[in-house]
């Protein structure tokens, strides 16, 4: 009898081949040993500790992964796929996550950070750069963060860490073409 080989990348659920499709990690790698965890600076006040997303995604529990708010709080430090000794690259997997959640709509009620990224791209997107006072006071207004750290805005306008007006940098049509791309999940 020819005893068959089973690539364990083929033995995921849905949601593990979707992952390894869109990010290039691989889910099904993980033995658990939680290295990964133990290095994360987020672990410790996020809703998930890394290597229990890796187990969420191998166990097909797509509802649980997209609403978490740990694949939004993530830092991408690279930590835990340097500890990992399977090279699981959850960075990577997060960033496709964080993806599929806002295309679902999904994305965890709390965290902030969907709406900063959102903030972030259109004002890159509208000026070639990011105008930071102009991406605080949107942030902060759609938050509903309005005192937060505002102690810190005149020391930061006294060393010019926030400039008056915003950059506006050549090339919005080539900006417009990469954002398109980007959505359409491709690019040449
Ligand atoms: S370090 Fe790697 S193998 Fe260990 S639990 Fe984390 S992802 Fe899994
Ligand atoms: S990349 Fe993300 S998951 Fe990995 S250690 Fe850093 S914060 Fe934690």
């Amino acid at each position: 009898m020819t005893a068959a080989i089973v690539e364990l990348e083929e033995v995921g659920g849905r949601l593990a081949l979707e992952v390894k499709e869109r990010s290039g990690a691989a889910p099904m790698s993980c033995y658990q040993c939680t290295k990964c965890s133990s290095g994360c600076p987020v672990a410790g006040w996020a809703d998930l500790k890394p290597h229990e997303l890796v187990r969420l995604v191998q166990m097909n529990q797509r509802k649980a992964v997209l609403r978490s708010r740990f694949i939004w709080e993530c830092t991408s430090c690279q930590t835990c796929v340097t500890r990992c000794p399977q090279k699981v690259d959850i960075p990577a997997m997060n960033d496709a996550l964080r993806a599929m959640s806002a295309s679902e709509g999904v994305a965890a009620s709390g965290t902030a950070v969907p709406l900063f990224n959102e903030i972030f791209l259109k004002s890159v997107r509208k000026r070639g750069r990011v105008y930071e006072l102009g991406l605080m006071a949107a942030f902060k207004l759609r938050s509903i963060r309005l005192f937060e750290d505002a102690a810190k805005a005149p020391m930061m306008l006294a060393k010019g860490k926030l400039p008056l007006s915003g950059p506006q940098v050549a090339g919005r049509s080539e900006r417009e073409r990469m954002f398109r791309e980007a959505a359409e999940g491709g690019g040449e």
